[in-house]
């Protein structure tokens, strides 16, 4: 993969490629942007580039070389002098064997992978790279402890934290780092990857709209759906329920949620053994939350801006009937709950009970309270 084929990210690599042609490339970098836009693939690409013993220059564009012993390694994954840290490793910690896959970034992590390898010089490279994912879910320790490797950091080294949210960095950790945006992906875009893929159209449309310029996760889905985990299917079930449930129905339909969901989460887990179960888990539960966040956009636009296109194009009528429930200032009230709930995922809260709050609070606005 080169430079060129990162999607739709031409500033932030132009950023990287003026200091590489100018010789100050940055000790330590913060990518910050929204989940699946190019930041991972972007960062690789700036490792492997910083490592590469012949880079390619041309029209002013440096790339790796594709066949010197660093890239080789590089692409084997067994660079001595890049390293990739995040928070699942912790197993490979002194403490961490046989202990479940964290929620947070441990510090033993930090502490062990991170400042530890930092000191030892390169022995491949003049560099030594390291990328940091999920910087968010860095608890302070955990930030306090890296701060030790930013404030000094050897000459050699160059450091990427990759980060959803900047506002859970601490001030220190943001002013040691240079920060380069990561903008969301073009729905029409999207739409074109997907459809690349041989995704039938209608479906390609709707994740390229609920994707909200997140790319990396409307390919995950359409990549599951490919596999027949019926995403849209449910997606489809759910919104005509939501058109018509009333109060006394909101358990049964959570029910029928969590099993839709578990089904996703076992294909999800088979075809991406890399990431921790509790993890993928989170991410079928988000995305139930982002069908029913899209469908309350729907409501509250279609009261204020009937003629703009929904989320929903497909089931309209639905949406129509669902609206008739809230006027906007109560539907945008749902939505920042529905945001609530997905806090709440991530402070392990019982789904159920999540998913139970959420669609008896639905079904009678007047009644039930967040
Ligand atoms: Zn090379």
């Amino acid at each position: 993969m080169s430079f060129k084929e990162i999607f739709c990210q031409d500033s932030a690599i132009d950023i990287l490629q003026r200091a590489y042609s100018s010789g100050r490339a940055s000790h330590a970098y913060i990518f910050a942007g929204p989940e699946g836009v190019g930041k991972f693939q972007t960062a690789s690409l700036w490792a492997k580039l910083l490592l590469c013993h012949n880079p390619i220059i041309e029209n002013g564009s440096a790339q790796s070389c594709d066949s010197c012993r660093s890239c080789k390694l590089f692409d084997a994954g067994t660079h001595p002098d890049f390293i990739h840290v995040y928070k699942e490793l912790r197993e490979f910690t002194e403490d961490g064997k046989g202990k479940a896959p964290p929620v947070e970034m441990p510090v033993d992590v930090i502490r062990e992978m991170l400042n530890a390898k930092v000191s030892n010089r390169p022995s491949l490279s003049s560099r030594k790279v390291f990328i940091v994912s999920e910087t968010e879910k860095m608890n302070a320790s955990s930030q306090n402890c890296m701060l030790k490797v930013l404030e000094e950091p050897p000459v050699y080294c160059c450091i990427i934290l990759l980060c959803t949210r900047l506002e859970k960095l601490l001030p220190t950790t943001k002013s040691r780092s240079h920060i380069i945006r990561f903008g969301p992906i073009q729905e029409n875009r999207i739409f074109e990857k997907l459809s690349e893929k041989g995704l039938d159209a209608n479906i390609s449309k709707y994740f390229a709209r609920l994707a909200q310029g997140s790319l990396g996760q409307a390919c995950n889905w359409a990549e599951l759906e490919m596999n027949g985990a019926n995403i849209y299917e449910s997606k489809q079930n759910l919104i005509n329920s939501l058109a018509q449930y009333t109060y006394p129905d909101a358990i049964e339909l959570a029910d029928v949620i969590l099993s839709r969901k578990a089904k996703i989460t076992a294909l999800w887990s088979d075809l991406d053994e890399k990431t921790s179960k509790t993890d993928i888990s989170r991410r079928v539960d988000k995305l139930f939350i982002q069908i029913i966040i899209a469908a309350l956009y729907d409501a509250m636009r279609l009261n204020i801006i009937p003629e703009l296109e929904a989320i929903n194009f497909d089931q309209l009528k639905q949406i129509e009937k669902f609206a008739s429930r809230f006027d906007a200032e109560i539907a945008a009230e749902k939505i920042a709950d529905c945001f609530t709930m997905l806090q709440w995922f991530e402070s392990n809260v019982n789904e159920r009970l999540i998913f139970e709050h959420l669609l008896l609070s639905l079904a009678d606005c007047d009644t039930i309270k967040i």
